[in-house]
């Protein structure tokens, strides 16, 4: 949950998580569904299904692995956490290189190497590994890593409260936030959506989200092509996946939400459905049997906000639904 997330934001969710599913096993036996409504919010979702995966083949093993080989044998575990559970669970001397510890040894060593690059990373675990004690690995590990992100900050490192100071070559040259060298920056995309929110009896219609997070739900969106009108896009697309006709139109917000590289640009509409279409073969679940549309097509559904919360879904949809109760309804 810690990696690309900050502690304060995580460890608001961390209890929870653990209440909702207290072991591997647990994990192991909910659904992908639910584990990723728990995550719902957190971003990089790929982390959630990860550890689903890596949950099931603790499970089906019925331990958990103690070895460097088994623990990198896991879905989603990289080197860097293999490396810090074997050394902190098991006391395993290896090294754990994460942005903290890449900075600081850069600094140490004197190294204006770019920080992102693959061989600066090959470089560093050699020189990282090298420093790591036989015993009391994963409390050294544990010190480089807070060295880095308390007292060796990015910015203005504190250098006279540093335990390193007199074999820091960085400190000795007078500027050490000169150290490693700036990472080459990678160009933002833009990309522009159009999103649409229809409410019907205090419910909102959703979709399963194809274009962002896959198994989300997400209010129907569509890329929008230079040249192309936002509101024919919303048009044309619902009119494509519902059959239905798009009437009553209305903007609300434009919002911007960014996902790593990508800068995401929402006009947000209000819209309402002309003519209903005859009814489809599946029948309406419990919570869409109110709902004053007839059997909505498959993979479309309505739900209240407080069922939203139950299903998985991501930042841009909270974001959505905020914009629109402020200026939409
Ligand atoms: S002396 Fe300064 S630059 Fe060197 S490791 Fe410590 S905080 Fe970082």
């Amino acid at each position: 949950m810690l990696q690309q997330t900050t502690v304060e934001v995580v460890e608001k969710r961390w209890e929870r998580f653990l209440a909702r599913f207290p072991s591997a096993f647990d994990l192991a036996h909910a659904s992908e569904r639910a584990v990723l409504a728990e995550w719902s919010g957190l971003g990089y979702y790929a982390r959630a299904r990860n550890l689903h995966r890596a949950a099931r083949v603790i499970a089906a093993c019925q331990e958990f692995p103690n070895t460097l080989e088994g623990l990198r044998d896991l879905p989603g575990i990289g080197p860097y956490t293999a490396a810090a559970v074997a050394s902190i669970a098991f006391g395993i001397p290896e090294a754990s290189v994460d942005g903290n510890v890449v900075r600081v040894l850069c600094r140490l060593r004197g190294f204006k190497l770019d920080p992102k690059a693959p061989h600066t990373l090959a470089r560093l675990r050699n020189e990282a590994q090298a420093l790591v004690p036989a015993r009391g690995a994963g409390d050294h590990n544990q010190a480089v890593m807070e060295l880095g992100a308390l007292v060796c900050t990015p910015r203005a490192p504190r250098c006279g409260a540093c335990p390193l100071r007199k074999l820091c070559k960085a400190a000795a040259s007078g500027k050490p936030e000169a150290f490693p060298r700036a990472p080459q920056r990678v160009k933002p995309r833009s990309i522009h959506l159009v999103a649409g929110v229809v409410e019907r009896r205090k419910k909102v219609l959703l979709v399963e989200d194809e274009y962002m997070v896959k198994g989300h739900l997400s209010v129907p969106m569509f890329p929008v092509r230079d040249g192309e009108r936002p509101a024919n896009v919303l048009r044309k697309g619902w009119e494509r996946i519902a059959r239905r006709a798009v009437t009553a139109l209305r903007p609300v917000a434009t919002l911007r939400h960014s996902v790593l590289d990508r800068r995401y640009v929402v006009s947000l509409f209000t819209f309402k459905e002309k003519t209903p279409s005859p009814p489809r073969s599946r029948q309406p679940e419990a919570d869409e049997r109110s709902s004053p549309i007839p059997f909505p097509p498959s993979k479309i559904r309505l739900l209240s906000p407080s069922q939203i919360a139950r299903h998985p879904h991501g930042g841009l949809l909270l974001k959505v639904l905020a914009a629109w109760r402020e200026h939409g309804r």
